[in-house]
């Protein structure tokens, strides 16, 4: 990988928990637990596990919308861990988050125009004119017609509201966008249109992803990297095409048994995970998959795995998993 853009080093993200009369906090929600990654420019790392693995909170993490609590975030070689205020702002420009819903993320009391020239505002960039030529620029980039300006949120599809919400995501020109199961909420033909579309201004503005999914089939056409989280780490990296044809974890390899495969006469055998994600807040003893992994051994339940070196570039907790 040619220098990185993004390096996460070590990241956690503990949530205190508070309980009792007096809401004293004696757990965490160790939602993110030592995460390290890395994401070059104009590459896609996809980012795949369950819900409730932590990997939305990384994302967020990342676009400095948490403070995390330990660890460090590199962009373009500076540490923005801890920037915030002021300092923040230019970073801002650069990092920006696509969600699940954009519905939710965009203010149903706006017009779309008013939305799209909003980060304009906030960065006190341009007059108004500027503003309304580059929120048609804007619409015109994401398919959506210039009419669509004086519209509200609610007046469009899920799809089309995707479409606004990716709008709003590169108005500022960033270098790196956060996309957060981005097309979890839409139809499957619609999904592909989306894909497609973060796809051309990927090419077109060089656009770097964290692309957030829960299934790796979604990932699998957009990611050139994918990493496996589960309970808050890394489980097992690689790139795209070696995780999918010689994954070495066994939660990995679910997931991947997971995927629906198109032709009827050749359906891979589905490795059906028993019981849900354990709970960050006091997550199994050893490795943390141990309870639902179908090969666990007595070591797997006294000893963590780390994350090691299994092949060139291939990176995997197990202490089964093999190298070379
Ligand atoms: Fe399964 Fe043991 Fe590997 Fe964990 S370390 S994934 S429990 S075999």
């Amino acid at each position: 990988m040619t220098e990185a853009l993004l390096e996460v080093d070590d990241l956690k993200m503990h949530f205190p928990v508070r309980e009792g009369l007096l809401l004293r906090t004696r757990k965490f929600n160790r939602a993110v637990d030592g995460v390290s990654l890395q994401i070059g420019p104009g590459e896609t790392l996809g980012l795949v596990g369950e819900s409730g693995c932590g990997k939305s909170t990384l994302g967020r993490c990342i676009a400095r919308l948490y403070q995390p609590t330990a660890g460090t975030i590199r962009f373009q070689g500076q540490d923005i861990t801890g920037m915030g205020g002021r300092s923040l702002r230019p970073m801002r420009q650069n990092i920006q988050m696509i969600f699940q819903d954009p519905m939710e993320s965009l203010n149903a009391r706006h017009t779309v125009g008013d939305i799209l020239a909003e980060p304009f505002v906030v960065q006190r960039m341009g007059d108004r004119a500027w503003r309304s030529k580059r929120v048609n620029e804007l619409l015109n980039i994401v398919g959506l017609p210039a009419r669509s300006a004086s519209r509200y949120p609610f007046e469009f599809s899920g799809g089309q509201r995707q479409r606004i919400g990716i709008a709003r995501a590169i108005a500022l020109n960033p270098k790196l966008v956060i996309c957060d199961e981005p097309v979890s909420a839409l139809d499957v033909s619609i999904q592909s249109q989306i894909l497609n579309l973060l796809m051309d201004l990927q090419r077109e503005f060089n656009l770097s992803y964290l692309f957030i999914a829960h299934d790796l089939a979604v990932v699998k056409h957009v990611s050139d990297r994918v990493a496996i989280m589960y309970l808050g780490k890394i489980i097992e990296t690689a790139d795209s095409e070696t995780i999918y044809r010689d994954a070495r974890h066994p939660y990995t390899q679910s997931l991947i048994s997971a995927i629906p495969v198109p032709d009827p006469h050749h359906q891979p055998s589905r490795q059906v995970l028993q019981g849900d994600v354990p709970s960050p807040i006091n997550p199994p003893e050893g490795c943390h998959f141990h309870p639902r992994c179908p090969i666990a051994e007595a070591r797997c339940r006294q000893r963590e795995p780390e994350l090691r070196e299994l092949n060139r570039d291939h990176l995997g907790a197990c202490h089964l998993a093999v190298t070379g």
